[in-house]
C-alpha cells in the first residue's frame, strides 16, 4: 500500500533522515520506535507531505506521490494523521471539526457524512459530546475526536505520532483502546509511540530508527524477544 524508497531529508545542513526505505502492506500495523530526536516525527511528516524531502520516493498504491506538490491536498485525504498536540479547531464544535474536511475538501453529501460522524463518535464513546468545544473536553477525549476526524475522511492509511504522549496516565488507555480496535478491524497504520506494552500488542512489524537511519526491522514478536542490534537492546532495557 505504502512504499518509501531511499528517502533523504535535510534540515539546512543537518541530515535528519538517511536513505530510509520500507513498505507497509494493506492491513498492516507498523510501529516506529527509536530514541528522542532520531527522526520519527519528521518521517511521518514527510510521508504526509508536511515536510519536503531532498531525494527518494514515496508511493501510495504504486503511484509516486511526492513529486507533484499540487497533488498533496488530494493525497492527504488518503493519509490520515493524528499528532501529539491536539490540533482541533478551538472555535468549532466537535461535530464541526469532524465535518469540515469531508464537506469542504471532499465535497461529500452532508447527510452521509453526518451519519458517519455520529457512528464514529458513538464508537469512541463521545456521541454525547458532539456539540462541545475542544476546550470543554479532556485531553483523552480531544485525541479521540482527532482520531474520528481523521477517520471520517475514509483514509487508506493512518499515521499516529505519539498521540498519548501529553495525556494524563488515566486517559492514555481510552485512546490506545481506540487504536487497538482500529487495528483489529484491519486499518493500515504507522504508529510512533513510547508505550511499549501497547506497541507489543498492536504491532505486526517494528521499525527501529536511530540517528535518522533504520537500524532494525523485525516482526514485533521477534523484536521484543530477541532484538538483533545492541542499540535496540539498550532501548528496550530502558522500558523494562
Ligand atoms: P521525539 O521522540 O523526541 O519526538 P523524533 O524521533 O520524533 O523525536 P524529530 O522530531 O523527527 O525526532 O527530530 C529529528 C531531528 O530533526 C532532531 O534532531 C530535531 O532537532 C531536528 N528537527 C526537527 N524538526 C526540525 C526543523 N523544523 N528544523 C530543524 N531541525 C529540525
Ligand atoms: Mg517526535
Amino acid at each position: 500500500l505504502l512504499e518509501v524508497i531511499g528517502l533523504n531529508k535535510y534540515f539546512d545542513g543537518f541530515h535528519v533522515l538517511k536513505d530510509i526505505s520500507f513498505s507497509v502492506k494493506k492491513g498492516e500495523v507498523v510501529v516506529i520506535l527509536g530514541p528522542s530526536g532520531s527522526g520519527k516525527s519528521t518521517l511521518l511528516r514527510c510521508i504526509n507531505g508536511l515536510e519536503e524531502i531532498q531525494s527518494g520516493q514515496i508511493k501510495l498504491n504504486g503511484e509516486v506521490i511526492n513529486e507533484d506538490s499540487t497533488k498533496w491536498h488530494l493525497i492527504r485525504q488518503k493519509i490520515g494523521m493524528v499528532f501529539q498536540s491536539y490540533d482541533l479547531f478551538p472555535h468549532m464544535t466537535v461535530y464541526e471539526n469532524i465535518l469540515l474536511g469531508p464537506l469542504k475538501a471532499q465535497k461529500r453529501d452532508k447527510k452521509e457524512v453526518a451519519r458517519q460522524a455520529e457512528e464514529l463518535l458513538d464508537r469512541v464513546g463521545l456521541l454525547d459530546r458532539k456539540n462541545f468545544y475542544p476546550r470543554q473536553l479532556s485531553g483523552g477525549q480531544r485525541q479521540r475526536v482527532a482520531i474520528v476526524r481523521a477517520l471520517c475522511m475514509n483514509p487508506e492509511i493512518m499515521l499516529f505520532d505519539e498521540v498519548t504522549a501529553s495525556l494524563d496516565p488515566e486517559m492514555v488507555r481510552e485512546v490506545l483502546d481506540v487504536m487497538l480496535e482500529l487495528a483489529k478491524e484491519g486499518m493500515t497504520m504507522i504508529i510512533v509511540t513510547h508505550e511499549m506494552e501497547f506497541a507489543k500488542a498492536v504491532a505486526d512489524r517494528i521499525i527501529f530508527i536511530d540517528g535518522g537511519e533504520i537500524t532494525e526491522v523485525a516482526e514485533a514478536q521477534e523484536f521484543f524477544t530477541q532484538p538483533k542490534t545492541e542499540r535496540a537492546k539498550n532501548f528496550l532495557n530502558i522500558f523494562n
